[in-house]
Order: structure tokens, then sequence, then C-alpha cells
């Protein structure tokens, strides 16, 4: 096997693999203003769980249509647009990033080509080629997945597309062996969590879950309102304290927050139990932080309602 720094001089371009991710990488830069648009991402992540179930990143238009429109309806921003409209954006539009193509020159977003041609996607050679390593494969899905979403539902994206997560996840320095630059690379700050568990008197904001085990908060996670992933800063103004569960269903969008700052629950949200629909009686409970601490900015809050929060779609 080769060794991405053999030889010295810059890896990215004396290695081949490194370049392949770095491209996939750069699909990160093509959001607008805070915008998401996880769209193509999630068809490179697709057509790499398709290489290490397969070995082959071709996916006929008919499951990409059903596999990455439910992907885009799961973890994408509500959108008024079908899921098969949603999936044929990426999957005709990734070639323009010279990573992707098909094999009928079929115009760009348009369904009725795709179905009438019985169209196959797949990775162009050299994608396809150093994705063969196994190493690279898994390193070029945790950089992916880690660049789009935060961390809290990273694992819930990779098993969607087919992977094992703690085989992604559970590698260190998968990410730094993906390449990526550090200089891209925001570093989070090391103290906010701390920061964000105090100011809310270590409690979620929600329910007011407040378990210790130990000397510590146990259960009791800072969750940034923007994103990290989308220029969301690690500041005061950014974050509350939310137990695990609340923090899961925060950044899938079936909890949010409205601008005067009480909670509301996604109708898309459902549970059948009792323990399962308590998270229906946050509805309407204001955030209540103790003095001196500051609500989430007005600014962040809106993003979180445009971009992440699961609205009321084509309801009845
Ligand atoms: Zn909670």
């Amino acid at each position: 096997m080769s060794d991405p720094h053999a030889g010295g001089g810059d890896p990215n371009i004396s290695f081949g693999e490194v370049g392949v991710i770095e491209r996939l990488m750069n699909l990160r830069q093509h959001q607008q203003n805070g915008k998401r648009s996880p769209h193509k991402p999630l068809l490179a992540l697709l057509a790499l769980a398709r290489i290490e179930a397969v070995g082959s990143s071709a996916i006929p238009w008919v499951e990409a249509r059903e596999q990455l429109g439910n992907l885009l309806v799961e973890f994408g921003p509500t959108s008024t647009a079908s899921a098969a409209q949603s999936a044929a954006y990426p999957f005709t539009r990734l070639r323009s990033d010279a990573l992707w193509v098909l094999d009928e020159d079929v115009p760009m977003d348009r369904i009725g080509p795709l179905e009438r041609h019985h169209v196959t996607g797949r990775f162009v050679a050299s994608v396809e080629h150093a994705m063969k390593d196994r190493q690279a494969l898994f390193a070029t899905a945790r950089a992916l997945v880690e660049a789009e979403f935060p961390p809290s539902i990273a694992s819930d994206i990779l098993a969607a597309v087919g992977f094992d997560p703690d085989e992604i996840l559970g590698r260190p320095g998968a990410a730094a062996s993906a390449g990526t630059d550090s200089t891209q690379v925001r570093r989070r700050s090391a103290n906010w969590r701390g920061r964000i568990l105090a100011a809310w008197d270590r409690q979620c904001a929600f329910c007011g879950f407040d378990g210790q085990l130990g000397f510590g908060s146990v259960g009791l996670e800072a969750a940034h309102v923007r994103w990290f992933t989308y220029d969301g800063p690690d500041s005061l103004d950014n974050g509350v304290a939310l137990c695990a569960l609340h923090h899961k269903l925060f950044d899938r969008g079936a909890l949010g927050l409205t601008e005067d700052y009480h909670i509301v629950v996604s109708n898309q949200f459902t549970a059948r139990t009792e323990a399962g629909q308590r998270v229906y009686e946050l509805a309407d409970r204001p955030l209540r932080p103790r003095p001196g601490t500051k609500l989430p900015s007005a600014e962040h809050v809106l993003w979180h309602t445009t971009q992440v929060f699961k609205e009321r779609v084509g309801a009845e």
C-alpha cells in the first residue's frame, strides 16, 4: 500500500487519494448565506456506502430517487420540492463538480429524462479507484458527515446511508488522515461546553433535567442553535444546555424555538407511549434562563427555524 506522505512534498498533489478527498470536501463550499444544502454530500455518502457494500458506487436513478429522496426528507431542510425533485438536483448536478457521471447525457434537474432513459450514476473513475482503499473511504465518509452535520446526528446519517457508524466514527484521527487542511477546519472552543452548562445552571433548558454522576453532569450537553458546521459561533448567545434526548430532537428539527423563545414541537414528530408523548408537553413552554444568562440571539434562532426545524409541509 502506498504511503500518502511517501517522497515528501505536498500531499495534496503527490497522492491522488488526497486530491479526491479534497474535491469531495469542497462540496461543502456551495452553501450560500447559511442556507443548508446537504444534497450533494448526502449523495456522495450514499455512493460511498455502496462502494463499501457492493464494490461499486453505481446507483440507478430509481434507487437514488427513493433512497436519496428519503434521506433529504429526513435530514434536509424543509422544502416545497418533492422528494424525487430534491434527489434529482444532486443526481444531475454532482457532474459539474467533476466527481460524478451519468450513463446518459440528460439535462440538469429534470426527473423525466432520468426516468425515461433509466439513467445510472456513479463516481468518476478516479474517485471510484481511490475509494477502493477502505481507510480512505472511511476517512472520507467521516470527513463529509462531520463537515455538514453536528456530532449529535452524524451517526444517524451514517446509519441511514448504510454504514456502520461505529466503524466510521470510532477511528481516531480518521478526519486528519482525510487530508483536510487544518487552516480550513474551524476549531471548536475548548471551554464553550462548560460555559454553556454553567450559564444554564447545569440543567436542560427544555425539560429541566439536571442529572449528575459523581461530580459532573451526565446526559447533559451544550447544543448549538446555529450549527457549528454552518458558521454557528461558540458564543453564549448561540447555545443552550439540553439533555441528550432534547439535544438530538432539537438538532433533528423535531423541537424548535419561536421568535419569542417558546418551545415548539414539530407536528411531524409522533410518539405512541406516555414517555414519548412527554415531548408534546414541551410545546409552548417559555425558555427561562437564570438571571444574567443571555437567550440565544434572534438571528441564530431564525437560522434554526428556517434550516433545521421540521415545518408542516403539504398538510391537510
Ligand atoms: Zn431535556
